[in-house]
């Protein structure tokens, strides 16, 4: 005797088979759950800038013979493009990263060398910031297996958030080292810092502590989503330690590898 559960038609050969039917079902359930409220969150954070540069339009019809007011709505219009690009981009980087094909062949990887990379490329900001930037690292290699550019992009989004949430004249130090198995990168600031209940959630996509904050900065909501993306697909994860009005850090924590002696002249062989 056979009988229908959830749309699969099953032998009913013991409990646990019927349980981890229903388990699939659960999570198949969720994984669509969670793609419906992506589609749903990406119409709406497009909706805000493509509404923006419609009402922008519309103030510079109306101002035609105001040339000053032309300027100034013709600026915001940019900096509303600039966002929606942004977005768009990093829509697109989410979502591959989450469908990542995991297979993909990794390469060594000295994550020292990422870290000053995604220092280098945030210095001119946070100079606009009055914000100094330091990068440390061991005197020998940090190894993993990993993709080079999406190890920086990870790190730089920490630094830019780093430098997004604190105030002028602060220090962020970017400290990369060997712990055991893992190699850590962390990123600490002297910014405002980071509720406990906040922290449980900053890493969800769209999700801003203070979306007027995060707008102003160019912020989109997506840049910790994909830092943890990244780890999670080299296998490592990121952690945060924050208490509000002292700052932040975050810890990146990848597995480490080790080379052999002859191999760690080129980085970038396939492994
Ligand atoms: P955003 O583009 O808004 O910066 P993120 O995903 O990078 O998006 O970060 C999510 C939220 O976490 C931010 O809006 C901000 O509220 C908070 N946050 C991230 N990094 C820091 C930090 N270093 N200090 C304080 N708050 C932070």
């Amino acid at each position: 005797q056979s009988r229908m559960l959830v749309g699969v038609r099953i032998a009913p050969i013991g409990r646990d088979l019927v349980l981890a039917l229903v388990d699939d079902r659960t999570k198949a359930r969720r994984v669509e759950e969670v793609r419906r409220d992506f589609v749903v969150n990406v119409s709406h954070e497009l909706k805000t800038p493509v509404g923006g540069l419609a009402l922008l339009a519309e103030a510079v019809e109306h101002a035609a013979d105001d040339p000053v007011a032309v300027q100034r709505f013709a600026k915001r219009m940019k900096t509303e493009s600039t966002r929606l690009t942004r977005l768009v981009t990093e829509i697109v980087d989410l979502s591959r990263l989450q469908t990542a094909d995991l297979s993909d062949p990794l390469m060594p990887v000295n994550v020292a060398t990422c870290a000053e990379e995604a220092v280098e490329h945030t210095l001119v900001v946070a100079g606009e910031h009055r914000i100094t930037v330091s990068a440390t690292a061991p005197a020998e290699r940090v190894m993993v297996a990993g993709d080079p550019e999406l190890i920086a992009t990870a790190i730089r989004n920490l630094v830019t958030n780093a430098i997004n949430y604190s105030g002028r004249g602060s220090h962020i130090a970017v400290v990369t080292r060997r712990r055991d198995d893992l190699v850590e990168v962390s990123v600490t600031d002297q910014g405002q810092g980071i509720s406990p209940e906040d922290q449980e959630r900053i890493f969800e996509r769209f999700y801003r502590v203070d979306a007027a904050r995060s707008r102003a900065t160019g912020g989109t909501g997506l840049g910790l989503s994909i830092v943890k993306h990244i780890c999670e697909n080299l296998g490592g994860d990121v952690i945060v330690w924050s208490e509000v009005g002292q700052g932040a850090t975050f810890t990146i924590r990848l597995p480490a590898i080790d080379l052999p002696r002859t191999e760690q002249s080129t980085d970038a062989a396939a492994l």
